[in-house]
């Protein structure tokens, strides 16, 4: 991407920003119409100035800052109108000329929150009922300030009579107006509000002297009806954490937990908090729970890798941060890969999971990669390398696209990384060893302590000494065709098909709407009968089925989850008829093997590690 190529020069001027302090305030009384009305006053100096909005968004590992939403800028000093031009390569800058004798100018927007859609937090955020606020979206900063040095003081209106959570500390409140104290623009950023209608928060207890909060934002008041046991989970997810990696690099911490069927469902992490959303009856439904159980697990071990732990290439600006430069994601299979592993490890550890959910969880993990053609032309190294373009990727094709596998392929390595472990060091070492080396050190605020590849290495290797450059250098830069399934096989267990729907199989295809065909006939059918995806190799793809075509029969019969199964199971070949577009196809599938789902069975004779790995260490 090319950028705006002037940042040095309006650099200098800006350094006397340091230490003064923006005011900005946001009346979010609109929330239920998507609208957020932004008003900030700011330092200036006669001259020209330029006016950024935040681009590379943290945790998001891309230029995801939603800049199309932003609408109705108007700048003024003492009232008068100063006049705004965009740049014309940086679509995320605005030039201005300070008239003489200004010292602060106003800067005013509005903010579009998006209708239903995906995405992360550029995606929708607002229903009539709640809303998430993210600052990044709902400010400007002078280019050439240091985000850890640019101070803010602001102010957030909520609507009537709803409440509010997030990590950001408060200076008073009145009514429906929230002050909140004076913090870098790095904190502000980094401490979304949750706030709505049915609102309730519960404490999850204190570790080492920091208190930890479920603050519950929903469409109903139904929903946040949360039993004490589902409670229970997330108050031994704080225990479970605190004796992984021994220490904490936080003040506090809030999970911003949004149920809404309405709003985009995905986590992002931040040092203090974590903005988790999914469907409106997550806790009140246990199936709905089981399928996303590691959500928040994910999220909070983001505390301490990704954000207390960062790859330098993507802290862009070093310890200050900086939202104008572009990040580097090749160490993303750390970033994301291992939290991909230890939160799956927290939830059974937590109880959000049962061990049986956990190993259904790993087989569908293992099938997934296993069965996927895209890894003999792409390494798993260039899915990180690419991330910023593969998030936004479409969802057809995946088995030749080969998307963003740094999440479950890392699950697959860093299992086989802790295993080695645990074998080599006869049980007295564990991956648990490197992570409280590694994330741990001595609790403190939210900081930043960035690494490299061979940091990582070396840490490995303080641990248990081994290949461990040969090891990880193997895994990013193979092209073999079947996935890397060591960690399975020495943690004592294996990959199995039988045509067995688990529970766990059951509640991810009911939470994600729908039929999951993938490794008998080959097809993954949503709930309107459209072909969400093909195995690309698969007997549906061989015989000419493409993804998002439209299910209309099998064998004759009108396409329903159940004809399908029904049709599988006759162990004969089927005929698919397919609306494409205008046109009406028939596909012969040529496939007589019956439903197969993936399972792990026990390697008898070979020791249980799996087992220990997800074994609670709190009790
Ligand atoms: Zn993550």
């Amino acid at each position: 991407m090319v950028r705006f190529a002037t940042l040095a020069l309006f650099a200098l001027p800006w350094v006397f920003l340091h230490g003064q302090t923006v005011k900005l305030s946001v009346d979010a009384t609109d929330a239920p119409r998507r609208l957020f009305h932004v008003h900030s006053t700011m330092p200036a100096k006669a001259g020209p100035m330029t006016l950024l909005y935040p681009e590379w968004i943290p945790g998001e590992h891309g230029p995801t800052g939603p800049i199309a939403n932003v609408v109705g800028l108007r700048v003024e000093s003492g009232g008068k109108r100063i006049p705004w031009k965009r740049d014309a390569v940086n679509m995320f800058a605005f030039h201005i000329d300070v008239p003489a004798g200004t010292s602060t100018i106003d800067v005013a927007f509005d903010f579009i929150s998006p209708p239903e859609s995906d995405g992360f937090t550029s995606g929708a955020s607002a229903t009539t009922e709640l809303a998430v606020i993210n600052f990044n979206q709902l400010l400007l900063y002078p280019e050439g300030a240091q985000p850890d040095g640019l101070q803010y003081q602001a102010t957030l209106k909520a609507p009537d009579g709803w409440r509010y959570g997030t990590a950001l500390p408060i200076a008073r409140e009145s009514g429906n107006q929230i002050e909140f104290q004076p913090a870098s623009m790095t904190t502000l950023i980094d401490s979304p509000v949750s706030m709505g209608a049915h609102y309730r928060t519960f404490e999850l207890g204190t570790a080492q002297g920091a208190p930890h909060y479920l603050h519950v934002a929903a469409d109903s008041d139904r929903a946040l009806e949360v039993s004490p046991e589902v409670q229970g989970h997330f108050k031994q997810l704080v225990k479970e954490a605190d004796a992984l990696f021994g220490a904490h690099h936080y003040r506090s911490y809030h999970f911003l937990y949004t149920l809404s069927d309405h709003v985009a469902h995905f986590g992002l992490e931040h040092h203090e908090s974590s903005d988790d959303r999914t469907g409106e009856r997550t806790l009140i439904k246990p199936d709905s729970l089981r399928a996303s159980g590691y959500l928040l697990p994910h999220e909070f071990v983001h505390s301490w890798n990704g954000k207390y732990r960062r790859p330098a290439g993507l802290a862009p600006g070093g310890k200050d941060g900086k939202y104008d430069a572009p990040m580097k994601g090749e160490l993303l299979w750390v970033y994301e890969g291992l939290t991909n592993y230890l939160g799956e490890v927290l939830a059974p550890r937590s109880g959000l999971w049962n061990p049986e959910d956990y190993r259904e969880s790993l087989a569908a993990t293992a099938a997934e990669l296993d069965n996927e053609y895209g890894r003999t032309w792409r390494p798993l190294e260039d899915t990180a390398v690419a991330a910023q373009v593969l998030y936004e990727a479409g969802g057809d094709y995946e088995t030749l696209r080969r998307s963003t596998d740094f999440y479950p392929e890392g699950t697959l390595i860093w299992l086989e990384v802790d295993a080695t472990i645990r074998q080599l060091s006869n049980g007295a070492k564990s991956l648990d060893d490197f992570c409280r080396a590694f994330h741990g050190g001595t609790n403190s605020g939210p900081a930043m302590n960035t690494y490299e590849f061979a940091d990582v290495v070396a840490g490995l290797n303080a641990v248990q000494p081994y290949d461990w450059a040969g090891f990880l250098n193997a895994r990013l830069k193979s092209t073999e065709a079947r996935a890397p399934l060591g960690g399975i096989e020495k943690a004592g267990w294996k990959l199995v098909y039988d045509g067995v729907r688990s529970e766990f199989w059951k509640a991810v295809e009911e939470e994600r709407k729908v039929a999951n065909l993938m490794y008998s006939i080959g097809i993954v059918v949503k709930e309107d009968g459209t072909i969400g995806d093909v195995r690309y190799g698969g007997p549906a793809q061989k015989a000419g089925v493409t993804p998002a075509v439209k299910l209309i029969a099998v064998n004759g019969r009108q396409y329903t989850p159940v004809a399908l199964r029904e049709a599988v199971d006759r162990k004969r070949p089927a005929d698919l008829l397919v609306k494409n577009g205008e046109f009406y196809q028939t596909f012969h599938v040529d496939y007589s093997g019956g439903e197969r789902y993936p399972h792990l069975v026990r390697e008898e004779g070979k020791p249980d590690l799996l087992s220990k790995i997800i074994a609670a260490k709190v009790h």
